[in-house]
Order: structure tokens, then C-alpha cells, then sequence
């Protein structure tokens, strides 16, 4: 089988959901945390769902640095948060399966 489903869950949420329906945000080996948009950057990463409700409240908890074992401050987290809503828009939320 070529397209295997892997669940992952979404951190706002908490449901799961194949990777095709979730956006990963990765924090890479150097400390840097970014949109994984291919979904294939190494290091810690974290899932949240293809919509803009989860999205928007992605804003308003510490769930990201949770998940990441971060502390990203409130500025990195509006420019991760408008990242996922560009993503979002341009539909290109797929990734690899593309
Ligand atoms: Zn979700």
C-alpha cells in the first residue's frame, strides 16, 4: 500500500486525523519553529487540523509550546498562525500526497 494512513492528532482539538487532513509545525534540531509544509523536516513536530477554527485557537492556548517543548513568545506565534492561514488559503495544506 503506497498510502498507508498514519493518525496523528491535532493539539487543539485532540482528534485524530490521517496526515493529508493536518498542517505540522516542526521545531528543527538548530531551535527553529516552522511550518513543515512538506511535512518532512526533521525534528519535534506537531500536528494541528486543515481549519481555521483550530488554527485560530491555536493562538490563544500554549498547546504549540506543549507539544514542541518550547516557549515561542506571542509575535512567532501570530507569524505561525498566519503562515498556516496562507497555507490554508492557497489550499496547499496536502503536502506530499500532491
Ligand atoms: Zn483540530
Amino acid at each position: 500500500m503506497s498510502h498507508r494512513k498514519i493518525e496523528r492528532l491535532c493539539i487543539v482539538c485532540r482528534k485524530r486525523k490521517s496526515k493529508e487532513e493536518l498542517m505540522r509545525i516542526v521545531r528543527t534540531p538548530e531551535g527553529l519553529v516552522k511550518i513543515d509544509s512538506l511535512k518532512k523536516l526533521p525534528g519535534r513536530g506537531a500536528y494541528v487540523c486543515n481549519s481555521i477554527e483550530c488554527i485560530n485557537k491555536l493562538k490563544k492556548e500554549n498547546s504549540l509550546n506543549y507539544a514542541l517543548r518550547t516557549k515561542i513568545n506571542k509575535e512567532e506565534l501570530i507569524k505561525i498562525k498566519k503562515e498556516l492561514e496562507d497555507l490554508l488559503e492557497r489550499g496547499d495544506v496536502k503536502g506530499e500526497s500532491i
